[in-house]
């Protein structure tokens, strides 16, 4: 075996993951397509990740994790995870890159961003469609701009908007946001953001760029006409759990099934993070599921070499 642990994926609960492990001396390998740090990395503020009283920004959260784990031998690498072969004596993760073997392997791959699939989506997408404000949002000083969703990430990505943007108008399908009351009574009282209710985006309007959305209130009926030069798209996430669809239980959304250690439906593979089934995303519980994986695939990998000590 190369490793004792592959973790795919180098969000906050993969960090994690690798600092636990490497710390306990487990030869231990992290896999990541793009760079370290996950979708937290693209949040511009994290006022909930305990410790910081002021908040902290999320790529420097995500960069001290990754330095932290680093620190005590964890090896990272930049490749994407395609498939998970189950070998006689431990697994191999193949990537576009390589393939590596391991006594156990984590799986924190996290979740990926949904698209609304509504006409001009996609054609627009980087001329005035986005799905990160964090990394998007500069470009709109001054602009009117639009959000769609009512959860957490719509409402904390439009206020951080209104430090560039004239106006941030929120686009919500029902009357109510799904966001924590705590970030929707701040967004309440932010003079820059307006609320549209019960609508959905039937179109993105525009053919170079994003000139404005035609929306259609479920209520009613009607379809109206918003100019805006951006539209930032929040509705939800999907789990990057595809490449490993029949080898694991997973939800019917893909979310993948574990038991309190995180183990999942195939002994000797772990999950942590957004990519699992559970009730509260957030980076708190990602690191949380990732110490715990951590321990337990260690705890697998001791007793496999017998070396596990009660
Ligand atoms: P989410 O909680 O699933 O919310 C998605 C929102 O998009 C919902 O309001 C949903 O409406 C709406 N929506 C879904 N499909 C839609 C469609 N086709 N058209 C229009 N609207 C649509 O997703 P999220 O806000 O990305 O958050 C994902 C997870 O990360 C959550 O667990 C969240 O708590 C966590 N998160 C936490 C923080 C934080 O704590 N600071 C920040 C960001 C994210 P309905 O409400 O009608 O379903």
């Amino acid at each position: 075996m190369d490793y004792d642990i592959v973790i795919v994926g180098g969000g906050p609960g993969g960090l994690t993951a690798g600092l636990y492990a490497a710390r306990g001396d487990m030869k231990t390998l992290l896999l990541e397509k793009l760079l370290p740090g996950g979708q937290a990395a693209t949040t511009f503020w994290i006022d909930n990740y305990p410790g910081f009283v002021e908040g902290v920004s999320g790529p420097q959260l995500m960069m001290s994790m990754k330095d932290q784990a680093t620190r005590f031998g964890l090896e990272i690498k930049t490749d994407e995870a395609v498939d998970l072969e189950v070998l006689d004596d431990g697994f191999a993760v193949v990537g576009g890159e390589g393939r590596y073997t391991a006594h156990a392997v984590i799986i924190a791959a996290g979740a990926t961003v949904a698209q609304l699939g509504v006409p001009g989506e996609e054609k627009l997408r980087g001329k005035g469609v986005s799905y990160c404000a964090t990394c998007d949002g500069a470009f709109f000083r001054g602009e009117e701009l639009v959000v769609i969703g009512g959860g957490d990430a719509a409402v904390e990505e439009g206020m951080f908007l209104t430090k560039f943007a004239k106006k941030v108008t929120i686009v919500h399908r029902r009357d109510r946001l799904r966001a924590a009351k705590a970030i929707q009574e701040k967004a309440f009282e932010n003079e820059k953001i307006e609320f549209i209710w019960d609508s959905v985006v039937e179109e993105i309007l525009g053919d170079q760029a994003v000139e404005g959305v035609r929306l259609k209130n479920l209520k009613t009926g009607e379809t109206r006409e918003l100019p805006c030069k951006g539209i930032f798209i929040y509705v939800g996430n999907i789990p990057n759990s595809q490449f490993l669809k029949g080898k694991v239980d997973m939800d019917g959304r893909g979310y993948i099934l574990t038991n309190d250690e995180m183990q999942t439906s195939l002994k000797g593979i772990f999950a942590c993070g957004d990519v699992r089934k559970k009730v509260l995303r957030q980076v708190v519980t990602a690191c949380g599921e990732g110490a715990t994986a951590a321990f337990a695939a260690q705890q697998f990998v001791e007793e496999k070499k017998g070396i596990a000590y009660k």
